[in-house]
């Protein structure tokens, strides 16, 4: 097992790579072709959830899933059905569902503060 290091770059505590970098920033800067200024920014971690937030997906696989529940969701499908195809539980649709409510009552708002900017009517 590689000894643990403090990153020159990013200040994590990992195991060594190489250049004074652990490892996940020594492999990032040569996946990147080892370019001068050594490792590129990682990724940003998706925020996590707030106590008393409204569920929202959370990363790359939260946003797959809502647009895969999104594009089935209008097939008229039974509950236990989209479960099923999901992989997810009811509470995890209940979730979705409540989701793309919201977002559609956002764009709802928004489009309507819009054509009221276009009439000139203050908001
Ligand atoms: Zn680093």
């Amino acid at each position: 097992m590689s000894r643990m290091i403090v990153c020159a770059c990013c200040k994590r505590v990992g195991p060594y790579g190489g250049y004074g970098w652990i490892r996940s920033c020594y492999d990032r800067w040569r996946a990147a072709d080892r370019p001068d200024g050594g490792p590129p920014p990682q990724r940003r971690k998706p925020e996590p959830l707030s106590p008393g937030e409204p569920w929202r997906p959370v990363g790359p696989h939260g946003e797959r899933m809502i647009a895969r529940y999104a594009e089935i969701a209008g097939l008229g499908w039974s509950r236990e059905r989209i479960s099923f195809e999901l992989g997810v539980g009811d509470r995890t649709i209940f979730r979705y569902a409540a989701y793309l409510r919201r977002l559609e009552q956002e764009q709802r708002e928004e489009q309507a503060q819009e054509s009221r900017q276009e009439l000139g009517v203050a908001a």
